[in-house]
Formats: C-alpha cells, sequence, structure tokens
C-alpha cells in the first residue's frame, strides 16, 4: 500500500493551501484598507459641521473617487478567483494580432498625449494569425498599456508586433520610472507594488498583471518584463501562431 506518502502529500498541499489562503485574505484586508480609511475620513470631515454645496460636492466626487477605486479591486479579484477555479469561460476566435493592436493603441492617443507622452506602433508586414478572445486580449493589452503611460513621465510608449518563427510576438516598452531587478521577478505576483509604483500612482492595486499572465497563460502564451530602473520597462506577450 502506498497511502502512506499520499496521505501525508495531501496533508502538507492542503496546508499549504490554507497558508496561501490565509495570505490572500490578508492581503484583500489589507487592499481594501487604505481606500475606506480615506473614505471614512473624507466623510467624518464633511459631517463635523455645516458646509457649503460646493464642499459637500467635493467631498463626494473625492468619496467617488475611493468608492471607483474599491469596486475595481473587486472587479479584478472577482476575475482572478473565478480564473483560478475554472469558471471564466474564453470564447477563441481566430484573429490578426497585429491589426488588433493597431486599433487597441489608437485608442490610448488621447491618455498619452493628456501626459505629453509619444504613443508609437509598429506592425508586421507578415500576418500574426492567433486564436484568442477578443475581450480578454483587449483587457491584456489595455493593462499593459495603462501601466506603461501610468508609469511614464516623459518620453514615449511604444507597441510592436512581429511573427518569430511559430510566435506572434508583442511588446510594450515604455521609457518610464522602471522596476528594481529584485522586483521583477514578483511584477506578476497577486498585489505586488513596488514602492516607486506607490509614489508615482496610489489608484493602482497590484491585480493588473495578474490577470494579463493569468489571460496570456490561457492562450497557452508567456508574457515576460524587463526593465532598467529609470530607464524604462518591456513587456513581451507571446502567443502561438496559427495557420
Ligand atoms: P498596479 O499598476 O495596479 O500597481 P499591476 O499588477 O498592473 O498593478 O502592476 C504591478 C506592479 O508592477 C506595479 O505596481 C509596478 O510596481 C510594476 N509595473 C507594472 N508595469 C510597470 C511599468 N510599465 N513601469 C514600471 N513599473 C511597472
Amino acid at each position: 500500500m502506498k497511502e502512506g506518502p499520499a496521505v501525508s502529500h495531501s496533508e502538507a498541499e492542503l496546508e499549504k493551501r490554507e497558508r496561501e489562503q490565509a495570505q490572500f485574505v490578508a492581503d484583500v484586508s489589507h487592499e481594501l484598507r487604505t481606500p475606506l480609511t480615506i473614505l471614512r475620513g473624507g466623510i467624518e470631515v464633511a459631517l463635523e459641521r455645516e458646509r457649503s454645496a460646493d464642499e459637500y460636492r467635493q467631498a463626494l466626487s473625492e468619496a467617488l473617487v475611493e468608492v471607483q477605486h474599491l469596486i475595481r479591486i473587486s472587479e479584478n479579484l472577482l476575475f482572478l478567483t473565478r480564473g483560478s477555479s475554472g469558471r471564466v469561460t474564453l470564447s477563441f476566435e481566430r484573429l490578426d494580432l497585429s491589426r488588433f493592436l493597431e486599433a487597441t493603441v489608437r485608442e490610448f492617443e488621447t491618455p498619452a498625449g493628456e501626459k505629453g507622452l509619444t504613443l508609437a506602433f509598429r506592425g508586421d508586414d507578415r500576418p500574426a494569425p492567433i486564436l484568442a478572445d477578443r475581450s480578454r486580449l483587449k483587457q491584456v493589452f489595455v493593462n499593459l498599456l495603462e501601466n506603461a503611460i501610468r508609469y511614464t513621465e516623459r518620453g514615449s510608449v511604444s507597441v510592436a508586433v512581429e511573427s518569430r518563427g511559430d510566435r506572434a510576438v508583442a511588446t510594450v516598452a515604455d521609457s518610464g520610472v522602471g522596476i528594481a531587478p529584485e522586483e521583477i521577478p514578483f511584477v506578476f505576483d497577486r498585489f505586488f507594488r513596488s514602492d516607486r509604483a506607490r509614489r508615482a500612482y496610489r489608484g493602482g492595486s497590484g491585480l493588473g498583471l495578474s490577470i494579463v499572465r493569468w489571460i496570456v497563460e490561457a492562450h497557452r502564451g508567456q508574457v515576460r518584463a524587463e526593465s532598467r530602473v529609470g530607464q524604462g520597462s518591456r513587456f513581451t506577450v507571446e502567443f502561438p501562431r496559427i495557420g
């Protein structure tokens, strides 16, 4: 009978899962606490005494920012937990990665322009056909482009697509704050945010790149990050090319 080792293995697995669960709950609580504390503080101050209509309006719009942040966190968490328990269904269709990304990049011209950043797209002359779920694929590049713009104060964000053998490869590069070498292994982890990122942008939750990785892997692809602090970052996403 080989039951001994099998049982102890599953006990170890169970313990590991429990530890992860506890860590997850701790991370979620921590992430929710900041917006909730700000929300409470703002409401308390607004209620301290009689205010003008303008002051109430101001307090409500500040509260709305925090509520939107909380909604984003809960939507992202819901997606990730559904994803890890196999409850996200993808509907795959054939599409050209180059054409798809060209259209997605165009949607970011306004936010990039508002920050004074150059936004460039370089497609591939050869087709880059892949099997993908359109809305999930869009989410991948929206998250990467939002980050690139968010963490770049000056310079450029550039997106390129090329076919490399049996892979269709997309890169999203920026000339922003960058990521320290010791942080690179963690950027795709749930809730990871560097101090540099926290200083640059308070509204993040560290879930965007976990979602990117989940979606890319659900497409049998891979994603990786390279970066130099103070010079910029590059995210490379590879998908199997079909046909
Ligand atoms: P968020 O942006 O909400 O913090 P993400 O999961 O999208 O969460 O990113 C995780 C972390 O990875 C960020 O907080 C930041 O530290 C780092 N990061 C991601 N993209 C970039 C980028 N383009 N430039 C610099 N740092 C980045």
